[in-house]
């Protein structure tokens, strides 16, 4: 009742009245669960204290191959929205978390980006700007065999966390309309930090179009597409190298002048190590899945710029 004569005068007045102060009520915080933990860092951004933000994937799990323990379904059973971003797991356990709470929507905050081909999927070549871009907005494999699976690192681009940012608001404003103006202002002061991160990654890596840095496993496809730059895989298909690519790979850094192979924490540095021993550099960590996204990506940018060839 007292929700709906909120709803009412807010409906009438929210012009008059930016911030109408908070019943009781409306005091308790959304319950809301994300796959990995950059996107609580949106959703925290969008919501503030109105959501109570749960992440599925600890951290230094993989994403790829991740499942939920049984305690963590109890949570999900009492979740009112759960944020998908388009990682591997979701398509075989969403549906079984929505066969144990119906009542819980889930908002795909991947919908309307266009997916790259996952690199592991290139046979070793490299991703980067050289790729044509496809008719429908799709970038594809330069030699036309690129049908892979999509790459689901989408959180990695300022431009695509827009996109994330957008749906995560709607779906707020559905959910909980009282508090429409904290979401807008919340959402417009993300977006402009959105914006500066990525001018300010644009200058960093002004004048290095078509250079190259080495990861272990290709998170990094729509962050590289984003700055000109490209990413050399070591991990093909989920798996360590076999002998003759770690061959290519040790030439084709040498050629480069390629120093450093990045890897990430969630994934085992063995090959990766063998491999800068190979050619006089050095593994250093870039972490795709760290909770504070914006600090994250440009502390892992900065490195990226100083490795890339
Ligand atoms: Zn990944």
């Amino acid at each position: 009742m007292m929700k709906r004569i909120g709803k009412i005068l807010l409906g009438a007045a929210f012009c008059l009245l930016p911030a109408l102060p908070a019943s009781p009520a409306e005091a308790a915080a959304v319950k809301v669960f994300v796959s990995i933990a950059p996107q609580k860092y949106f959703v925290q951004k969008i919501a503030g204290d109105l959501a109570e933000v749960s992440v599925l994937v600890p951290a230094g799990a993989d994403p790829h191959t991740f499942e939920p323990k049984p305690r963590q379904m109890v949570e999900l059973s009492k979740t009112a929205l759960y944020f998908a971003v388009g990682i591997d797991f979701e398509k075989t356990w969403l549906k079984k978390i929505s066969a144990t709470n119906p009542k819980m929507r889930i908002v795909r905050t991947d919908e309307g980006i266009p997916k790259i081909a996952m690199a592991a999927h290139r046979h070793g070549r490299e991703s980067g700007p050289e790729r044509a871009a496809a008719p429908h907005g799709h970038v594809q494999d330069g030699d036309g065999s690129g049908a892979g699976s999509p790459d689901p690192h989408v959180w990695l681009s300022p431009a695509l966390v827009r996109i994330q940012a957008n749906h995560i608001l709607r779906a707020f404003l559905s959910l909980d309309p009282a508090h429409r103006t904290r979401y807008e202002d919340n959402h417009a002061r993300f977006l402009a930090r959105i914006d500066a991160l990525h001018a300010e990654l644009t200058s960093l890596f002004a004048g290095r179009k078509g250079e190259r840095f080495m990861v272990f496993h290709p998170s990094w496809g729509y962050f590289a597409d984003a700055y000109g730059l490209g990413q050399i895989p070591v991990e093909i298909e989920g798996k360590e190298p076999k002998p003759a690519l770690l061959r290519k790979l040790i030439r084709r850094a040498r050629e480069r002048g390629i120093r450093v192979i990045f890897v990430q924490p969630q994934f085992s540095a063995k090959s990766a190590e063998l491999l800068a021993r190979e050619i006089g550099g050095k593994v250093v960590y870039a972490d795709p899945l760290a909770e504070n996204w914006e600090e994250n990506l440009r502390e892992v940018a900065r490195k990226f710029q100083a490795a890339a060839r």
